[in-house]
C-alpha cells in the first residue's frame, strides 16, 4: 500500500496547484488522474489569466495565483507573457462601462489610435478601448505538461492512467489499488458529479461546453494581449453587476439575439506560433450534447473577419471544453474529515485556479516555516 501526506485527484490547473502548495511545505504529494497527461479544460481554453476583470473572491484568487504563475514559469520554463488585456470597444455603452470601471483602477483608457497600435483591427466602428493591467497570457498547451515536469523534479509522484474510484478521510480507491493520504484534495472539475455526486447535486453544479477554434490568419501586425469585447464585459465579475452594464446587456442582446442565443463570449488570444484562439459559446446543462453547431463557428469566423484587419482565416482546429458550473464561483467543501473539495464553478479556473488551490491548502495546513511545516505534518500523521 502507498502512502502520501496529500493525495490530489485530478492533474489540471487546480490539482497542480494543490501538489504546488503541499511540495513546498515539504509534504509528500502524489496526484493520481485517469488520463496520461492533463487534457482537461486546462488545456481547452484561452489561456488567459483575467485577474483585473475579477471582483470579490476571485479577484483575491487571481491576485494569489498571478504571483504563483510568474514564479511557475520561471522555474518550470514555459511561456507567459505580462500582457495585460485589450477590450476593444465598438459602441459608447461599452465605452461607458470600461469607464466606470477605470475609476477603481487597474485599467488604463486607450483611444481607438491607441487600441490599433496593439491590435490589428479594422478601424470600421472603433470608438476606443482599454487595457486591463495586471493580466497574464500563458500557452495552455504547454503550461500543464510544463507544471507536471516541474513538480515531478520537485518529488511529485503522478500515477496517470489511473482512475480513482472513491475517496474517503485518509485513502484514495484507485483502478491500481489504494492509496493512503493524510489529506486527499478532489480537485477533478465538472467531473466531481462522477466521483462525489451528492456533493455536487446538493451544490447544483452541471456542465459548461464550450466551442473552440483554433485559426491561422493574415494578420497585419501581432495582437499583443489577450482581447475582450462587449460581449466579454457582460460576462466577467468586475463589469457584470455594473449599472452601465445592464444598457448594454440590453443593445447587445436586442441587435444580436443569434449571438445571445450562443451565449458567445467574443474573444481571442493569439498563440506564440501566430495562431489565434478564437471562441467562445456556452450550453449549462447536466450532460450536455457532444455535437457542436457548425452555426457556433460560422458566427465566430464572421465576428473574426468584422473586427480583425484580416482577410483569411483558415480554421486548423475545432473542439469543445467543458467545466464546472454552480451558482457561486468556486466550490471549497470540506466533504469529510481530510477530504477537500475544490473547484472553479465557473469559466475562470485559469485565472483562478492556483490561487484557489494556494488559500485552501494553506487554510488546511499552515505556512511552510520549518514550525508550521512539523505543525502540518504532525496535524496528518
Ligand atoms: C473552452 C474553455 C475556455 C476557457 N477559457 C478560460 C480562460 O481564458 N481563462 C480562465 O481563467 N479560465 C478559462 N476557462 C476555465 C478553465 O479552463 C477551467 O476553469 C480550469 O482549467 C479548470 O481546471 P481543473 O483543474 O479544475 O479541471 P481540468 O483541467 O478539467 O482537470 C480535471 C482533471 O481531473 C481528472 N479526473 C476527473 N475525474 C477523475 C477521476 N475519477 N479519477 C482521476 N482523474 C480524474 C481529469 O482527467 C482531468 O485531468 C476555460 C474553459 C474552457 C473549457
Amino acid at each position: 500500500m502507498s502512502r502520501a501526506d496529500v493525495v490530489v485527484v485530478g492533474s489540471g490547473i487546480v490539482g497542480l496547484g494543490a501538489a504546488y502548495a503541499a511540495v513546498r511545505r515539504g509534504l509528500s504529494v502524489t496526484v493520481v488522474d485517469r488520463t496520461e497527461r492533463p487534457v482537461g479544460a486546462t488545456i481547452r481554453n484561452f489561456g488567459h489569466l483575467c485577474i483585473g476583470a475579477q471582483t470579490g473572491e476571485a479577484r483575491r484568487y487571481g491576485d494569489a495565483s498571478r504571483g504563483l504563475w510568474l514564479r511557475l514559469a520561471q522555474d518550470a520554463g514555459f511561456w507567459l507573457r505580462e500582457s495585460g488585456t485589450l477590450v476593444a470597444a465598438r459602441h459608447d455603452d461599452e465605452l461607458a462601462v470600461l469607464e466606470r470601471a477605470a475609476r477603481d483602477g487597474g485599467i488604463r483608457m486607450l483611444d481607438a489610435a491607441e487600441l490599433l497600435t496593439r491590435a490589428p483591427l479594422r478601424r470600421g466602428d472603433l470608438v476606443g478601448g482599454a487595457l486591463i493591467e495586471a493580466d497574464l497570457q500563458a500557452n495552455p498547451r504547454e503550461a500543464a505538461d510544463a507544471i507536471v515536469r516541474h513538480l515531478a523534479g520537485l518529488g511529485v509522484d503522478f500515477r496517470f492512467r489511473t482512475a480513482v474510484t472513491a475517496v474517503e478521510t485518509g485513502r484514495v480507491h484507485t483502478t491500481r489499488g489504494p492509496i493512503d493520504a493524510g489529506l486527499v484534495v478532489v480537485a477533478v472539475n465538472h467531473d466531481i458529479d462522477q466521483l462525489l455526486p451528492g456533493v455536487a447535486e446538493d451544490v447544483g453544479i452541471q456542465r459548461c461546453a464550450l466551442d473552440m477554434m483554433r485559426v491561422a490568419a493574415d494578420l497585419p501586425a501581432p495582437l499583443t494581449a489577450p482581447l475582450l469585447t462587449g460581449w466579454s464585459l457582460v460576462r466577467y465579475g468586475r463589469f457584470g453587476a455594473l449599472p452601465e452594464t445592464a444598457a448594454l446587456r440590453e443593445r447587445l442582446h436586442a441587435e444580436r439575439p443569434d449571438l445571445a442565443a450562443l451565449d458567445l463570449n467574443q474573444m481571442y488570444t493569439q498563440l506564440p506560433d501566430g495562431s489565434l484562439l478564437v471562441g467562445d459559446s456556452h450550453v449549462k446543462d447536466v450532460q450536455p450534447g457532444p455535437f457542436q453547431p457548425e452555426a457556433a463557428f460560422d458566427a465566430f469566423l464572421d465576428e473574426a473577419r468584422a473586427l480583425f484587419a484580416a482577410d483569411r482565416f483558415r480554421v486548423l482546429e475545432r473542439w469543445q471544453g467543458v467545466y464546472a458550473s454552480g451558482p457561486a464561483e468556486f466550490l471549497r467543501e470540506q466533504v469529510a474529515d481530510g477530504v477537500l473539495a475544490i473547484a472553479a464553478t465557473t469559466g475562470i479556473g485559469m485565472t483562478c485556479g492556483l490561487g484557489l488551490a494556494e488559500t485552501a491548502l494553506s487554510e488546511t495546513l499552515g505556512w511552510a516555516s520549518s514550525s508550521a511545516l512539523i505543525t502540518a505534518q504532525e496535524a496528518l500523521a
